[in-house]
């Protein structure tokens, strides 16, 4: 709170920067919110979504803390999750693209 906005943008971009080197090169915009408290919520009834968030359905892959109730933690374990799944997909589908190119063998 008590640095200007330039500073704590500084700050935040040389943090990602260490995680994903090259990364604040490609920033375009940065909007820094102060807010002296503050707190997340959800609306009544949310919890009735949650079955149809965690499920599987073919290829969408959903992320984000919402998936779970560790926060940061859940976010980041489902993201990681979900680029495991698609990456495994699309080798399966190289794969298979790269089989039916094969000209099949003759039997003698
Ligand atoms: C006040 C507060 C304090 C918190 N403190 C902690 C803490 O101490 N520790 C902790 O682990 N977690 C904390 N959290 C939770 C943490 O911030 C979240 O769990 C985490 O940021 C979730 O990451 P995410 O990637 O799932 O979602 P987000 O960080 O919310 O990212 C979702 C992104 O999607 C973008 N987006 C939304 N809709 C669209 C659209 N239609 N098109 C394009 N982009 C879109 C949003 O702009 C946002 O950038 C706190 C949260 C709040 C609000």
């Amino acid at each position: 709170m008590e640095h200007d906005d330039d500073t704590v943008r500084r700050i935040y971009l040389d943090d990602l920067d260490q995680v994903l080197p090259g990364f604040a090169g490609n920033v375009v915009e940065a909007e820094v919110q102060r807010w002296p408290t503050g707190a997340p919520y959800c609306f009544p009834g949310r919890g009735k979504l949650q079955r149809t968030l965690t499920r599987r359905s073919g290829r969408v892959f959903l992320a984000g803390d919402y998936l779970g109730t560790l926060s940061t933690e859940t976010a980041i374990q489902t993201g990681l999750s979900a680029a495991h799944e698609v990456r495994s997909l699309l080798a399966t589908g190289r794969q298979t693209a790269a089989r039916d190119l094969t000209p099949a063998r003759s039997a003698s």
